[in-house]
């Protein structure tokens, strides 16, 4: 028997009002269930936006370094958990558990990181230029929040956005996405542990049509923190933004990576295939091109694709395994779809490109490691967000041209160049259009204590994590006081 989990609404562990439940299932093996969730719809967010609204004034005039404790505590009872945290990953998204342990662990430093930063300054004081008035700007806590959030880093992103929502003193809604609840219930049960009280944290396991659409509509809730797709932040920014909300958008990627004549071509390949193929291409800051100067195409090209046939594919829970599966069903299509649209338009597949079968295979979304060569700049699979284990090689004469084709798309998250120059590499920083730049590392990979974010379309409304963090999740009140009239 499979463990049924409920929703979290005004400190109180509750099933769906209508009684609605969702099954959560290992994509590496869809014969194991994980978990039977609760499946908030509508009005279970109607009532948990009440609940979180209900206990702001009182949140909001906690002292910060108070909910810091709270904080505190969560990151050692998160850190002590990790273990566990990690294998919950692993069985429901898919990834290695070495990524997932990763993951965990991160998930303890942010909370331990904006508990800290409950003891920071909250404002400035400013010159006046009337002679008896002192003059500062605080900043306050917004209100009621709502934190979307997707299933491909199901501990980091929630925790990022959790974290510092709390320590600057808003209450919270927050939907994870219907493949990844486990993960999110862990967060939550470890808050709630600390010391949380009702209301503050909401937890909704629902679909976003439902309980999600309730919160880009629900006038109580003052911002919203999406991490996602594109089409659906569009959507998610139209709506809440002509409410008068306010909207932070992380969505798609397409990054690239740039190796010049004179990289370590040993060092470019692995770095590359581990952008690539890493949580299964899975990742918004994933390498899905690779931008190659002629002088060593053919050499880094047969390099790769040696190295890409040794890659280890397989459930995510076995040691030697480098990449799992596809997150689910509905993905596993995607990426194949996108193979077919590869080949359609004339790219050469030069490894991979097909589902796996056999033994494991069979009980899981399994795709072989796939790259396609001679992809040229306005090919779909050059243009379009994959989100899979498919990497695109492309040509470049020169600096000038691999800098243009890297800025050719419409998203802007992370990128890198390889190379020995450090005159090349400080130009590609200067030209890159890009929020995280690399120089000789992989695309992927963030710390948690820097802003994360990109440029064009890949992100809108203000950088996520480190310090920045608080721009989104405050607002600014500006104090004029003349004690002349005291
Ligand atoms: P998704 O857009 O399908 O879903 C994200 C979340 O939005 C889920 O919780 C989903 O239930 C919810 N949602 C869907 N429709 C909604 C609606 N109408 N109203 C409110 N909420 C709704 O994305 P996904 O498939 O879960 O994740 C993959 C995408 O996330 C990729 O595009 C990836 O690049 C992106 N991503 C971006 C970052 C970043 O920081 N830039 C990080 C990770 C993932």
């Amino acid at each position: 028997m499979s463990r049924t989990y409920q929703n979290y609404i005004d400190g109180q562990w509750m099933p769906a009002l209508d009684g609605s439940t969702t099954t959560d299932k290992n994509p590496a093996n869809t014969e194991e269930v994980i978990g039977v969730f609760a499946l908030a719809g509508r009005a279970d967010a109607a009532r948990a936006i009440e609940a979180a609204a209900k206990v702001f004034p009182a949140w909001a005039k906690m002292p910060m370094p108070k909910r810091g404790e709270i904080l505190h505590r969560a990151a050692a009872l998160f850190e002590a958990r990790a273990d566990e945290i990690a294998e919950a990953l692993t069985r429901e998204e898919g990834k290695t558990l070495a990524e997932s342990k990763g993951e965990a662990l991160r998930g303890a430093m942010i909370l331990r990181f904006f508990a800290g930063e409950t003891m920071q300054p909250t404002g400035e004081i400013y010159p006046s230029a009337s002679a008896n008035t002192f003059l500062y700007a605080e900043r306050v806590p917004t209100g009621v929040v709502a934190l979307i959030t997707p299933w491909n880093f199901p501990v980091a992103i929630p925790t990022w956005k959790v974290a510092p929502a709390l320590a600057y003193g808003n209450t919270v809604v927050f939907k994870p996405a219907e493949l990844t609840p486990l993960t999110a219930w862990h967060l939550v049960d470890v808050l709630e542990k600390a010391g949380l009280p009702p209301g503050v944290l909401n937890l909704l396991v629902g679909r976003g049509s439902q309980a999600g659409q309730e919160f880009v509509e629900n006038p109580l809730v003052k911002a919203i923190s999406f991490t996602g797709s594109n089409v659906v932040g569009a959507r998610i920014a139209a709506q809440a933004t002509a409410r008068g909300a306010k909207v932070q958008l992380e969505m798609g990627g397409k990054n690239p990576v740039v190796v010049l004549a004179d990289a370590d071509l040993k060092q470019a390949v692995e770095l590359t295939i581990a952008g690539a193929m890493l949580s299964t291409g899975q990742k918004c800051t994933a390498t899905s091109r690779v931008i190659v100067q002629r002088e060593i195409l053919d050499e880094f090209r047969d390099r790769l694709t040696d190295r890409v046939a040794t890659l280890k594919v397989g459930n995510g829970m076995h040691p030697d395994t480098y990449m799992g599966p596809l997150v689910s069903a509905d993905a596993e299509q995607g990426v194949l779809n996108y193979i077919e649209i590869g080949k359609a338009e004339g790219a050469r597949l030069v490894a991979g490109g097909v589902k796996l079968y056999g033994d494991e295979y069979d009980r899981g979304y399994f795709i072989a490691p796939t790259v396609f060569d001679r992809v040229t700049a306005e090919m779909k699979i050059a243009q379009e967000e994959i989100f899979g284990p498919v990497l695109a090689v492309m040509e470049a004469r020169d600096f000038d041209e691999a800098v243009r084709l890297a800025n050719h798309t419409q998203f802007g998250l992370s990128a890198s160049v390889m190379t020995r120059d450090l005159g090349l590499a400080l130009r590609f920083v200067r030209e890159i259009e890009a929020g995280i730049v690399h120089v000789n590392s992989q695309t992927a990979g963030a710390e948690p204590h820097v802003p994360f974010g990109g440029f064009k379309s890949s992100s809108s409304g203000g950088r996520e994590q480190g310090k920045v963090a608080r721009e989104f999740f405050t607002q600014i009140k500006t104090v004029y006081i003349d004690p002349s009239g005291a």
